[in-house]
C-alpha cells in the first residue's frame, strides 16, 4: 500500500504519538545539521511507522478516506 505525502503528513500532525526517528536515534539535530525542512513530521519518519504497520495510522486512515 502506498500512501501520500499528504496523507502521511495529515495523520502525522493530529497524532500525539508521534516520535521522529531522528529524535529517537539520541541525536540531535544539530548534530546531523538537519533544517526544518527535512524534519517533517509525517508518519513515515515516525518510531511507531514500522512500515505501515502502525495502528494508530490505520485507525485514522479509515476514518481519513
Ligand atoms: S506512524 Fe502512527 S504514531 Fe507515528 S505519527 Fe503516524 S499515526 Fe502517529
Amino acid at each position: 500500500m502506498n500512501y501520500t505525502e499528504k496523507q502521511l503528513k495529515s495523520i502525522a500532525k493530529e497524532c500525539t504519538e508521534f516520535e521522529h526517528i531522528i529524535n529517537a536515534m539520541g541525536y540531535g539535530c544539530s548534530l546531523l545539521n538537519v533544517s526544518p525542512d527535512e524534519y517533517e513530521r509525517r508518519c513515515s519518519d515516525c518510531i511507531n511507522w514500522f512500515d505501515g504497520s502502525c495502528k494508530i495510522f490505520k485507525k485514522e486512515f479509515s476514518q481519513y478516506q
